[in-house]
């Protein structure tokens, strides 16, 4: 694997590539991988020949500065595990390298009715700052197929849509959330959950499992609460539990067999996110 840190010489590296007709398949990250990350890179490797990924915590994407603080960093074991999954560049820059000073973010504003909700809302600003880092992050690998995780749903939607306006040649991938053998979805955040967090965190799933079994045209609003229920109740504070329409993020106002169910909760001083697709 070969480790760039500055932008002028991956973007020669992978031109010269290019000109030799290889494909690019990228995969952004921040970092702190885990089997959820390295299922991105497995899928690039599979249609792609030459897979980059990145790792950059992005500080344009963090409204709340303490996250950004405590973000885990664990570059050293990032790289061992990048290179037994078999990545072939990494792409790792300092903060310097990617933001001019007093740098302005690029707007989401006009993206459509899901920019606005559920994460929009809960972390005012974070799409800006997710836009604005790939952009430069695009124009940089000029990849040919990108790999993100329906992990972050709302965040695939935006990407989508970025990519539709200012890089339609990119081809995009949704890949699946990869999950511990308890349900609950890998994140770099659950690193920082205490023994007992973590002991109650596969509740998350179980509640999005819940409303799944019991959605029916009768039972559908009830099962919502019911799930909403389970994750009001200390330790967890709820943020949002939503279904929504899986193309815009509407609020359903009737049953409808297609859905995504959407939730963000704090868990102790941990935020986690999960959603699952009724079809
Ligand atoms: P992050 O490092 O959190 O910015 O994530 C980088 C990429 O990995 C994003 O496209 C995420 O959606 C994806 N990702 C994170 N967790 C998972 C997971 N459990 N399963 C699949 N993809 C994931």
């Amino acid at each position: 694997m070969i480790l760039f840190k500055q932008p002028e010489a991956l973007k020669q590296f992978l031109s010269s590539q290019k000109a030799q007709n290889v494909s690019i398949g990228f995969v952004p990250t921040m970092g702190a991988l885990h089997q959820g990350h390295l299922s991105l890179i497995a899928e690039a490797k599979l249609s792609c020949d030459l897979v980059v990924s990145s790792i950059f915590v992005n500080p344009t994407q963090f409204n709340n500065p303490k996250d950004l603080e405590t973000y885990p960093r664990t570059i050293q074991s990032d790289i061992i595990k990048l290179m037994s999954s078999g990545c072939d560049v990494l792409f790792h820059p300092e903060e310097t390298a990617m933001y001019a000073q007093g740098e302005e973010k690029l707007s989401s504003k006009d993206y459509g009715y899901f920019i606005d909700v559920l994460e929009g809302s809960s972390r005012p600003g974070h799409f800006d700052g997710v836009i604005t880092i790939l952009t430069k992050l695009f124009n940089m690998v000029d990849p040919n197929q990108v790999y993100f995780g329906q992990k972050d749903y709302q965040q695939c939607m935006v990407v989508e849509t970025l990519i539709q306006r200012h890089f339609p040649a990119i081809i995009f991938n949704r890949c699946a959330i990869v999950r511990e053998e308890d349900g609950l979805a890998m994140s770099s955040r659950n690193t920082r959950l205490s023994v007992e967090e973590r002991k109650k965190a596969p509740e998350i799933y179980s509640a999005l499992q819940l409303v799944q079994t019991e959605w029916t045209q009768d039972g559908w609003e009830l099962a919502m609460e019911k799930a909403k229920g389970v994750l009001s109740k200390a330790p967890f504070e709820l943020e949002y539990l939503e279904v929504c329409k899986t193309d815009t993020l509407e609020p359903l106002t009737s049953f409808q067999k297609s859905v995504v169910v959407l939730v963000a909760v704090n868990l102790g001083k941990t935020r986690l996110l999960d959603n699952l697709i009724i079809n």
